[in-house]
């Protein structure tokens, strides 16, 4: 059986771990070539070295960009288009959560505008390189291959909902990924563009496990979870598979929430 992504060609950002790691190796077992992008190339190559015994069929490759950098993301765009030929979907994913104490009062603007060009910026260089290359993407009816593609950012239920422990920096860097898929989705829907926000609650990956870092406000936390447990990086993955593949082909500017049903609680 073809796998839900055959022939088409994926790029991820934050491919070294958590999401984007689980990402690119489902992405590769469903039958995408991969470029895997991470400001941490070491663990962007060791991905590269999973899939390959796992998914010996399709190509991989890993490449060191900063998503905060224009030309990093261009440059990374362009590898996939000049080794693969097209670039049907991108996973906007990389981010940061910055342990600092992130509230109104104590933030200091220099977190403020590193977690903005990461998680916020990062985002809209991903978005319009995607949209550069997407309107080329030449149709092959027989590879099932078509013009567009799927863009996927990574918003997080923090946007949709007030924190009592303040990440305010944060908090406002996912808000803005919302606003700004939204009005993309809008704009590009009739190039056959679809742009959708993934919002995960919260998972047991490096970022939040480095942000609760003792047992005791783990278990705060959970107190909140309505499954009381924590997401696993998968499960997020396997609601970036259904966005990227044509499964989704009427599903656009979309929050996609997978939160364990932390967005329904009171
Ligand atoms: P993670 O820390 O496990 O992985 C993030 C990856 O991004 C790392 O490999 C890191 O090296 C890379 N990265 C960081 N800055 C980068 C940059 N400037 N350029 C390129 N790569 C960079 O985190 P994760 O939990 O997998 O998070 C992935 C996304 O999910 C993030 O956008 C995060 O905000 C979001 N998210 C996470 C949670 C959670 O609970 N973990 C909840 C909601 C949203």
């Amino acid at each position: 059986m073809p796998g839900r992504l055959q022939n088409k060609v994926a790029l991820v950002t934050g491919a070294g771990s958590g999401i984007g790691l689980e990402s690119s190796i489902l992405f590769a077992q469903e039958g995408a070539n991969v470029v895997l992008v991470d400001i941490n190339l070491e663990a962007a190559q060791n991905v590269v070295a999973l899939i390959a015994t796992r998914s010996p069929n399709v190509k991989v490759l890993a490449t060191k960009a900063d998503v905060s950098k224009e030309a990093d993301v261009k440059a990374a765009v362009d590898l996939a288009i000049n080794e693969f030929g097209r670039l049907d979907v991108m996973f906007n994913n990389a981010g940061i959560m910055h342990p600092a104490d992130d509230n109104a009062l104590n933030t200091e603007e220099h977190i403020w505008d590193l977690t903005m060009q990461i998680n916020l910026k990062g985002v809209w260089w991903g978005c319009k390189y995607a949209i550069i290359a997407m309107r080329e993407n030449p149709t092959d009816e027989a590879k099932g291959l078509h013009r567009g593609g799927s863009i996927i950012n990574t918003a997080s239920f923090v946007a949709l909902m007030g924190a009592a422990t303040p990440q305010l920096a944060y908090t406002a860097s996912k808000g803005g990924v919302l606003a700004m898929t939204r009005e993309l989705a809008m704009v590009h829907a009739r190039e056959g563009i679809r742009i959708n926000s993934l919002c995960p609650g919260p998972l047991k990956t490096p970022l939040l496990m480095d942000f609760l870092d003792t047992e005791e406000k783990r278990q705060r936390r959970l107190v909140h979870l309505p499954m009381g447990r924590f997401g696993e990086a998968v499960e997020l993955a396997n609601a970036a598979l259904y966005l990227a593949s044509d499964e989704s082909s009427y599903v656009t500017g979309t929050d996609f929430k997978v939160d364990g049903g932390l967005s329904s609680a009171y």
